[in-house]
């Protein structure tokens, strides 16, 4: 995040009392990482992070919706690439009996009995001969095995938005909604694709 940068941002969703709320005690008000936002990507980066730098490299991910996963309703089409991400975090397997594998999909401008259906795009990708390009999935299902994955990988989970930072060269100051301060090396805006958190960050995107 931009140093001496301030700004607040709400999430949408308030915190129960069965959920985790305050940062653990051992980690003594600090994370080598916070993640604010638990969707896929926060998820998988901090599961990634994890595995790859060792346990005593400490992960928090803060959401207000920790623990609520089966309140998103919405559908994803995982494809192949971040489906062999999830395999190699070992998250897959939890849910490949409910992803249903997309085989083909061919977009043409044409009715269904015209002669001639003229191709304009397909999505094939790198992918092995008879091997899914996607797979559908409710995205859930996809979150509760990544947060049941995350929880056993060790990663603190908070339920509560990141409210407020202040960022220093030496790492940056974070208060939660809940009222509660952390001090972290790198903050990570995983909040969703129109990020309020990048957005108060400075941080620009192209699209
Ligand atoms: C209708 C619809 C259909 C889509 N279909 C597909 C599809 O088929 N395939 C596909 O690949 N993509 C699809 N997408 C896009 C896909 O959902 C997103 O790209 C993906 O979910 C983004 O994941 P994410 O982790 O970045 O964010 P999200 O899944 O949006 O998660 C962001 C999280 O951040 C939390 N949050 C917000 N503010 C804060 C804060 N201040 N502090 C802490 N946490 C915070 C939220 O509670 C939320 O849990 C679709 C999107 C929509 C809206």
């Amino acid at each position: 995040m931009t140093p001496n940068k301030r700004f607040n941002a709400t999430g949408s969703r308030s915190s129960s009392a069965e959920r985790p709320s305050n940062l653990p005690a051992h980690l003594n008000g600090r994370s080598d990482v916070l993640i604010a936002g638990g969707g896929f990507a926060g998820f998988a980066l901090a599961i990634a992070l994890r595995q790859a730098l060792g346990v005593n490299f400490t992960v928090t991910l803060a959401d207000p919706a920790v623990g609520q996963a089966g309140r998103d309703v919405r559908a994803s089409a995982i494809a192949a690439a971040p489906r062999r991400m999830f395999e190699a975090l070992g998250v897959w397997a939890a849910v490949a009996d409910e992803a249903q594998p997309i085989l083909d999909m061919v977009i043409t401008d044409s009715r269904v009995h015209d002669a001639v259906r003229p191709v304009f795009l397909t999505f094939g990708g790198e992918i092995e001969p008879g091997e899914p390009f996607a797979h559908m999935i409710e995205n859930g299902r996809l979150v509760a095995a990544l947060s049941a994955k995350a929880v056993s990988a060790g990663v603190a989970l908070i339920a509560t938005a990141v409210a407020d930072f202040a960022a220093e060269t030496s790492g940056v100051n974070v208060t939660l909604r809940n009222g509660a301060a952390i001090r972290t090396r790198l903050l990570v805006a995983a909040d969703g694709a129109r990020s309020r958190l990048r957005e108060r960050a400075g941080i620009a995107t192209y699209g």
